[in-house]
């Protein structure tokens, strides 16, 4: 019998289309976005991204070589900028480390590296496992937890969560990726925190949305 997971990732599907998720030209790019993409929306990380490319430092050894202060302006648009300045300087120096980006991203306990990082937690770590290193590692944030908890009744932690994706579909990085995708897009449009339950493309089989009134 097909798990209620895959059931719904094949609704959500059916309704949203293919997201063919991340956005991002190169690798490197999807990483940046997935530090910066922390605590904002998308928009204001493709502004920061912008000006990134204008300046010429969508890589490591620029990022590294860059002023602090030019780079908190470049990427101010995404907020906590001094913060996220650090990050991007940290994990350069990282994958330097490392020697090339492609070596960086082959190394087998990336996830433990990528989370020693200060600033780089879970959702970060998977999101760039995922979409930069094509690993299958599902990706947990606030959207997946919402719409579990009211479809399903199910709440956890950022581990447990991701455990229950791992038991319940078979292990794929294409599927994982468009999964969490589809699963932004329904908590971007609908289940949001005031939920518009009506005109939800999965509002059947949903406990919360069917009690609700709209
Ligand atoms: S029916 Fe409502 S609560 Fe359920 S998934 Fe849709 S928007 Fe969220």
């Amino acid at each position: 019998m097909m798990s209620e997971l895959k059931a719904l990732f094949n609704r959500l599907l059916d309704h949203f289309g293919e997201q063919g998720w991340w956005p991002g030209e190169t690798r490197f790019e999807v990483m940046i976005g997935a530090i910066l993409t922390q605590n904002v929306s998308w928009l204001n990380v493709e502004r920061a991204i912008d000006n990134m490319k204008e300046e010429g430092i969508m890589e490591p050894g620029a990022i590294r070589r860059v002023e602090k202060e030019r780079l908190q302006e470049l990427i101010k648009p995404t907020g906590f900028y001094r913060q996220k300045t650090e990050r991007l300087k940290r994990l350069v120096r990282v994958i330097e480390r490392y020697g090339s980006l492609d070596e960086f991203l082959q190394i087998e306990d990336l996830r433990s590296v990528l989370l020693n990082i200060k600033g780089i937690g879970s959702e970060t770590a998977d999101s760039i496992l995922l979409y930069a290193a094509d690993r299958p590692h599902f990706v947990v944030d606030a959207y997946t937890k919402r719409i579990l908890e009211r479809r399903q009744g199910i709440e956890g932690n950022y581990q447990e969560i991701k455990s229950i994706f791992d038991e319940e579909l078979e292990e794929s990085v294409p599927l994982y990726k468009e999964y969490h995708a589809l699963l932004v897009e329904l908590g971007k449009n609908y289940c949001k925190k005031n939920p518009s339950c009506e005109g939800c493309p999965v509002r059947d089989g949903c406990s919360y949305g069917e009690g609700s009134e709209g």
